[in-house]
């Protein structure tokens, strides 16, 4: 079995491959040849955290695994990070453990990816503007990402803590794109495309804000009862997702559900936008939405990619068990 660090996890997994790796894996589910499992995840009633796995099998890939970790809120005092995860990889073939990968890297590196899969295959082509709402951990991941698909040629940002916009304004200036701190108003009608990623749970981002022909990842919302764009936003938009179960439990559409706004069959998996089955945007005034809600076959299909690649390379640890 190969044992793939967090650090090498780092210096395998680029940018690049993680995009291919997920856009390959939601282009598999849409047809049909990979499935998730049912998420578990349980406050354990110990040290505050929330624990529990994602799992599924992708066939075309030859992937069966799962991502086993979640959210120690006392862990930054200790000096590490509070969401922590471990990917375990089995041979589809014989059930034998082939790899276990360090997941922390590697989940920013898959959602980052998600969001940017969504941009190349909805966002207008003449997207100029990056709106980002959000500044924690996963932003600085989202905005290199989003910046590597469209010629944008400035970020404009929104927090609720504005403390941590420099976060925003430090990724922008290594992108070589100017930066503004902005108010939602200001977002919303500069933004051609609006990335938001927070643990809001109340709508930040209203309809009446947003200007037509703009794409939405909505990317923070992966847990019921969260929320960071109202539902009536949703229901204006064409909507597309990771996997539709679980848009309409825990993702942004789980309010405009709720409301009985929209139906399931307003939502279409982004992977048959990519396989061509299905269209992506077909107007320049249309607002899309991706509906990012994270499932266990992004994080196997990078975490397969750095066994792979790692193993290749002699940067992985071989022990038999
Ligand atoms: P973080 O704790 O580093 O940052 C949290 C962000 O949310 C900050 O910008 C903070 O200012 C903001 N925030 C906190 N409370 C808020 C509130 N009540 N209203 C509005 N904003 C608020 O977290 P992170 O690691 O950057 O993750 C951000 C979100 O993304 C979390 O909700 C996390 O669960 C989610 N996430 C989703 C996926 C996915 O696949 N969809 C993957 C990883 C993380």
């Amino acid at each position: 079995m190969l044992i793939v660090s967090e650090e090498n996890c780092r210096k395998v997994v680029t940018r690049e491959n993680a995009f291919s790796a997920v856009e390959g894996v939601f282009a598999a589910m849409a047809g049909g040849e990979a499935y998730n499992f049912p998420v578990i995840r349980e406050a354990i009633g110990h040290a505050d955290a929330l624990y529990g796995f994602k799992s599924g099998f992708d066939r075309a890939g030859g992937v069966l695994g799962l991502k086993s970790g979640g959210y120690w809120p006392g862990n930054e005092k200790r000096g590490l990070t509070n969401h922590q995860s471990t990917v375990f990889l089995f041979d589809p073939d014989t059930g034998r453990p082939h790899a276990m990968v360090g997941g922390n890297h590697l989940t920013a590196m898959r959602t980052a990816a998600a969001s940017a899969v969504s941009i190349r295959y909805l966002a207008r082509e003449d997207a100029k503007v990056l709106g980002m709402i959000g500044a924690g951990f996963q932003s600085t991941f989202q905005m290199r990402a989003a910046a590597a698909q469209r010629r944008f040629e400035k970020v404009v940002g929104w927090n609720l803590h504005p403390q941590m916009l420099s976060r925003l304004a430090e990724t922008a200036a290594e992108l070589g794109l100017p930066f503004e701190a902005v108010s939602l108003d200001r977002l919303g009608a500069e933004a051609d495309v609006i990335i938001t990623i927070t643990s809001s749970f109340e709508p930040i981002l209203t309809r009446r804000q947003v200007k037509p022909g703009t794409h939405l990842a909505c990317m923070g919302t992966d847990t019921k009862g969260k929320q960071e764009v109202d539902a009536a936003l949703v229901a204006a938009a064409t909507l597309f997702t990771d996997e539709v179960a679980q848009a309409v439990s825990i993702g942004e559409c789980q309010h405009a559900v709720a409301e009985g706004l929209i139906g399931e069959s307003r939502i279409t998996p982004i992977g048959a936008v990519i396989n061509g089955t299905q269209p992506g945007r077909t107007r320049d005034d249309e607002i899309t939405l991706f509906d990012g809600t994270g499932v266990g076959l992004q994080d196997l299909a990078v975490a397969a990619l750095a066994a792979d690649l790692a193993g290749k390379r002699g940067m992985a640890d071989e022990v038999s068990l």
